[in-house]
């Protein structure tokens, strides 16, 4: 199944300093799209020193790592195959809360889910969340992520005041916007390559209600999502768009907007209630109480093919028409957290899985790029099955995937007989995204090559991170699948 589970070459193991690693830490690791995996000899400290110690026998034994989170990364971006995958889920302390000011400081291992959960019922909530609540926050500043508002406040990282990173050495390295601030650029979007966050100190956002006031707004064709978006960008604080990929012609693009926005001080009268963590959690059950959502997967899976996708996002399409203008209130995991309603739905793609296609271009450019992108998935009669649209701003950060535009994140299934024909396809796509100064994203990418690398983030700033990391990481003991396959042609090294 997996293009990355290949044995080392010949040439590998007769490297003199590389040493075998024992086989009860062997296991099976996915890329979260299920498209790609390797067997990786995976450990799991759950102390700053255990995480030292790893490293250290990392480099005794002439071996590299690849550091993992939540493996939430839809391609290639936390594996790396017969080598030592460092999984940091178990250091997942919160080590201060201040719920006067919002500032909290935690492992890595924390995920977005604890976050909200230590931080609501005092009436803060993260100030960026992904579509999902289960990534860490070592993750998730290593990526940057972004949100439903990355307009209004950029990534996650404009809001990390201070971390600490572990370069393989085992030295750590205190970084913020004054001391070591490069590093503090280079590594926050640095997927995982210059070292391991051990601590993260974050600023969290006021919140004084636990809903949203959401509207759903119809929009008959991408030209009109774009501007109904822009048009809102002063006054929503979050916006995001569906599409249904299947419409053509005058209704290519056609979808729903959803603007949600914060209630204000004192405008819910039962604030301290709607911020209770109970009344947040998604409901485990659907079909009036009877069935559990962790089967609807298995119902969703026959209906995973070209026909049946075509009717649902029809169908979805004419139910926004009606719910189109209507405001009403949603709990912020509910709007914020959509694709934890049907827990592990991913399946429903298997055998193959599934890639993401996000691509981030400028304003002025977007709805032609984005348009031709779904020209030409239906001239390969690729379609995506779900297609999102997102407004972004410009950011600092070295490895950013940020501008001053929309991305459009398109999700394929992939099987065995489709995988040749969607590659070649979304190197045509991707070709549409440079001659637009348009970016990618390493957290959803499974498909980029080194050539298109340099086109997109510039010859000058790939070079300036591979010096920062040669500094940091002088022995290249930090790699991952998608390093080697972006970064790996020996020009680059
Ligand atoms: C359903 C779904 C929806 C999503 N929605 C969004 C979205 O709206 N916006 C968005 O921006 N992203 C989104 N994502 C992507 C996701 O937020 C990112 O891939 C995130 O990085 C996942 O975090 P993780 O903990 O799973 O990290 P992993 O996927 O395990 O690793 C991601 C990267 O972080 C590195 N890493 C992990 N831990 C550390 C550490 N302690 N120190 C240094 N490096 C480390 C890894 O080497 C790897 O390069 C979504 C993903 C899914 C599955």
């Amino acid at each position: 199944m997996s293009a990355l589970h290949q044995p080392a070459s010949a040439g590998q193991r007769r490297r003199a300093s590389v040493q075998p690693l024992p086989s009860d830490h062997l296991e099976r690791v996915w890329a979260w799209g299920m498209s790609a995996s390797a067997m990786e000899y995976v450990y799991r400290p759950s102390t700053v020193e255990a995480l030292r110690g790893v490293f250290e026998f990392a480099k005794k034994q002439g071996r590299k790592i690849a550091l993992r989170g939540a493996g939430r990364s839809y391609g290639d971006a936390s594996l790396l195959a017969e080598e030592i995958g460092l999984d940091l889920t178990r250091m997942r302390r919160i080590l201060d809360w201040n719920p006067t000011t919002g500032i909290v400081r935690v492992e890595p291992g924390v995920t977005i889910r604890d976050l909200w959960q230590v931080a609501i019922e005092d009436g803060w909530w993260p100030p960026v969340v992904p579509g999902t609540m289960h990534p860490t926050i070592g993750g998730c500043a290593s990526m940057n992520i972004h949100g439903k508002n990355n307009y209004r406040v950029g990534p996650i990282g404009d809001h990390i005041r201070e971390f600490e990173l572990m370069l393989p050495s085992g030295a750590i390295k205190r970084c913020n916007r004054e001391q070591n601030a490069d590093l503090f650029y280079a590594a926050i979007g640095g997927f995982g390559m210059l070292g391991c966050f051990t601590s993260i100190t974050l600023a969290l956002k006021r919140i004084y209600s636990g809903h949203l006031a959401v509207t759903p707004i119809a929009t008959p064709n991408l030209g009109a999502m774009l501007s109904e978006m822009e048009a809102r960008l002063d006054r929503a604080d979050y916006l995001v768009g569906w599409i249904d990929c299947f419409a053509k012609a005058g209704s290519l693009g056609r979808g729903l907007i959803h603007q949600a926005d914060h209630l204000r001080e004192g405008a819910d009268p039962s604030a301290a209630q709607s911020l209770r963590v109970e009344n947040q959690e998604l409901p485990e059950t659907f079909m009036w109480g009877l069935a559990p959502r962790s089967i609807m997967w298995r119902l969703m899976k026959p209906m995973v093919n070209n026909p049946c996708m075509k009717a649902v996002n029809w169908v979805k399409y004419l139910s926004s028409l009606r719910q189109s203008g209507k405001t009403h209130t949603q709990s912020h995991a509910e709007f914020a957290f959509l694709l934890d309603y049907v827990p592990g739905w991913k399946r429903a793609y298997l055998p193959g899985g599934l890639i993401q296609y996000q691509s981030f271009i400028p304003a002025p450019e977007a709805e032609r790029v984005f348009r031709g992108q779904l020209e030409v998935c239906h001239q390969n009669r690729l379609p995506a099955y779900l297609g999102v649209v997102k407004r972004h701003r410009a950011d600092d950060f070295w490895m950013t995937h940020g501008l001053d535009g929309f991305s459009l994140a398109l999700d394929f299934k992939v099987t065995r007989y489709n995988r040749e024909r969607l590659w070649a396809m979304t190197a045509q796509m991707n070709k549409l995204v440079i001659e637009a100064g348009g970016r990618f994203y390493f957290a959803k990418d499974s498909t980029l090559s080194g050539d298109q690398l340099h086109s997109f983030l510039s010859e000058d700033r790939v070079k300036r991170f591979l010096d920062m990391k040669r500094r940091c990481d002088p022995d290249t003991m930090l790699q991952t699948e998608l390093y080697k396959r972006v970064f790996g042609q020996p020009a680059l090294r």
